[in-house]
């Protein structure tokens, strides 16, 4: 049994929901279908998603929503339409949303959340009915009726472990089972969605609790790059990478594939195969648990920005008890959730995600650091952004930091930092976001440039 899981822009219109179709219908092993809310039909578009966030925006501040509400019905009619398809389920989507958007709104995080999770919730049901229009045997499954369940935070909800076993029921269903993406319930009820681009994380949950053999995950790209193709112009493409591989390049910018989507399949060992719909043919990219290393050390070069890092340094730090977990609780009481500490004898850096730190926050806390930990000095850098080498096979390969760092310096990009764990799956270089394009061209030079472009 397959898990298959299309993402919003193989939705967006009734071309590409035919070519959905087609996909699911040529291996009668792709039996759990999980789908994403209608996404972009065209670059300038919007996302239903977004349209649905700004709708919720509209109603919490008491404006009108007339027009938001129009717009976020056609998306759904328009495809109904084209397809010819009896228009009784574009009034069960519009039933929905009117009674979502007359609920109760005294906590807006949950009717956000709300709001967003229909998104996905209306096009299983709009999917349902179009493969059933086509003539195959087709359900549209609630989350909570399968027994998806999540915790409780808004935006960011994570699985609870229970599901995994409840999921396994799907696998007795008849027909072909349509999943939304993005949402679960807590055990109260409530609705939940997982952070944006969350309905990957859908998928890889499902696959896990059915216990399926493969995962696929198809987009709008052919393949997973080993590089961002915004940066340096037809990258090679990766064939197969790790679990870890993949979670660290998706860490830092890969936006293929959700991160956190990575961990229920590795748990089961499922492959996740990802695909183009509009190239179901091509080979993709798959994701393992090990691969052969025959193509290199480095396997793919990411990097994002918005990073800052905070400097700390005290003379004689390294003989000083309790030091570090004295500065993560202060951290840690502020809120604020850090992503690397590199440190020294007598200092270490915290990079952190600078969304998080407001001039009032930054404030607040180097005051505290200042003072509580008696610190000589505490410096805070903005506009960092930080590039990842990653591959497995660094841990049987001599010189490959050697290599990546002189590129770095033959290209003139002053490194800010470096860290590489001992796992050695992946060396992070910390350099200022001017030069962040530079720097992965150089890097991408250094590693692919003998590489044939496919
Ligand atoms: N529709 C949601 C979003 O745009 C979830 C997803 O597409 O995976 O973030």
């Amino acid at each position: 049994m397959k898990v298959i899981k299309f993402g919003g822009s193989s939705l967006a219109s009734s071309v590409q929901l035919h070519k959905v179709f087609d996909v699911v219908k040529s291996d009668k092993d792709r039996k759990i279908i999980v789908v994403s809310a209608p996404g972009k039909r065209f670059k300038e578009d919007t996302k239903v998603t977004d349209l649905l966030i700004d709708c919720a925006a509209k109603a919490l501040l008491g404006e009108s929503t007339d027009a938001l509400f129009q717009t976020i019905i056609e998306r759904y009619s328009g495809i109904a339409q084209d397809m010819g398809m009896e228009l009784s389920i574009i009034q069960e989507i519009e039933h929905n949303l009117h009674q979502i958007l007359q609920s109760d709104k005294s906590d807006p995080d949950q009717f956000m959340d709300l709001m967003k999770a229909s998104g996905e919730d209306n096009n299983a049901k709009l999917v349902a009915a179009f493969f059933r229009f086509k003539g195959m045997d087709a359900e549209y499954v609630n989350p909570f009726d399968a027994g998806l369940f999540v915790t409780d935070e808004h935006a960011s909800a994570r699985v609870l472990p229970e599901s995994y076993d409840n999921l396994f029921a799907l696998r007795e269903r008849k027909g072909l089972v349509i999943f939304p993406g993005f949402f679960g319930y807590t055990k109260a009820g409530e609705i939940r969605t997982f952070s944006r681009s969350g309905s990957d994380i859908t998928g890889a949950i499902v696959a896990n609790g059915v216990q399926a053999e493969l995962y696929e995950n198809f987009t709008d790209v052919d393949a997973v790059f080993a590089v961002n193709p915004a940066i340096v112009k037809n990258p090679c493409k990766v064939d197969e990478l790790t679990y870890r591989e993949m979670r660290e390049l998706s860490y830092a910018g890969f936006s293929v594939f959700h991160d956190e989507a990575l961990v229920p399949a590795f748990r089961a060992g499922i492959p996740v195969h990802i695909k183009n719909t509009n190239n179901p043919d091509g080979s993709g990219t798959r994701v393992i648990r090990e691969r052969d290393a025959s193509n290199g050390p480095v396997v793919g070069i990411a990097s994002d920005d918005g990073f800052c890092s905070i400097y700390i340094s005290k003379y004689l730090m390294n003989r000083e008890l309790g030091f570090g977990r004295r500065i993560l609780q202060i951290l840690e009481e502020a809120e604020l959730s850090y992503e690397h500490m590199p440190s020294g004898i007598d200092d270490l850096t915290i990079i952190l995600r600078e969304n998080q730190l407001d001039a009032k926050k930054e404030r607040h806390v180097i005051e505290r650091l200042k003072h509580e930990v008696d610190a000589d000095q505490v410096v805070v850098e903005h506009g960092i952004s930080l590039l990842m080498v990653v591959g497995e096979a660094m841990r049987h390969n001599v010189g490959t930091t050697y290599r990546a760092s002189r590129a770095l310096s033959n290209a003139g990009v002053n490194i800010e930092m470096i860290n590489q764990g001992s796992s050695e799956v992946s060396i992070m270089f910390g350099v200022k976001k001017e030069q962040e394009h530079q720097a992965v061209r150089a890097l991408y030079h250094e590693f692919f440039s003998s590489v044939p472009v496919s």
